[in-house]
């Protein structure tokens, strides 16, 4: 059975070719086990843009209309009858996925970003309306609080949006390799991500080196 659902201001592109416009999607009103959060900031990444353009046809073909964004930070305005981690009023983030198949031994492992069931936040089958998932360049969003991430309150939320992609991306190499203090970390080109890494490489106590082809 379907939920029944709103409609949310959005904005979606129309085909590889055209820019994005001001649109209505329908988004599910809150289940059981679902957050709803209105959207305050959500980051702009280049994947949003290869996405947009289907530069990645080869294997993520874009399904139009297509609403992106996946760095995604806002208040949460409504929970279901069995979420216990959230409360209306929470600041809350949703990054790259949605949900999962949760039972492989990926999502066992809580490893969910691996799973081969793995939905992501836009362009990705939606198991609840049919059709695509879509993003966060949109007014609010119902997420799974399973994939709903808390985010403290002395963060600035517009400077943590960029933390659920460009963040985690250059974090987890980071955290998989032990940086700290006394390792080396070179970062190519100071960009969206690069200068994530050098924030997060120079907390770490790293020595860190920036490669850039810019002469300035
Ligand atoms: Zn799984
Ligand atoms: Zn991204």
């Amino acid at each position: 059975m379907h939920p029944t659902t709103y409609n949310a201001k959005a904005y979606s592109a129309a085909s590889a070719t055209s820019p994005l416009a001001s649109t209505k999607i329908k988004r599910r009103d809150p289940t059981d086990r679902d957050v709803q959060i209105e959207i305050l900031f959500c980051g702009i990444c280049h994947s949003d843009l290869h996405s947009v353009r289907n530069e990645w046809s080869e294997f993520m073909a874009a399904t139009y209309p297509i609403v992106p964004g996946h760095e995604i930070v806002g208040r949460v305005t409504k929970v279901g009858s069995a979420v216990t981690k959230y409360k209306p009023g929470d600041l809350a983030a949703v990054g790259c996925m949605v949900d999962s198949d949760g039972t492989c031994p990926q999502c066992k492992a809580g490893l969910e970003q691996f799973c081969p069931n793995m939905i992501l936040t836009f362009n990705s089958p939606d198991k609840h309306l049919g059709g695509v998932t879509y993003g966060g360049y949109s007014e609010n969003i119902v997420v799974d609080e399973h994939f709903v991430l808390r985010v403290p309150s002395n963060l600035d939320p517009a400077g943590a949006a960029p933390l659920l992609c460009a963040g985690i991306t250059t974090y987890s190499p980071m955290h998989h390799w032990g940086v700290t203090k006394g390792k080396k970390v070179g970062v190519v080109g100071l960009g969206g991500l690069g200068h994530m890494a050098v924030k997060f490489a120079h907390a770490l106590g790293a020595h860190v080196v920036v490669f850039t082809t810019s002469p300035n």
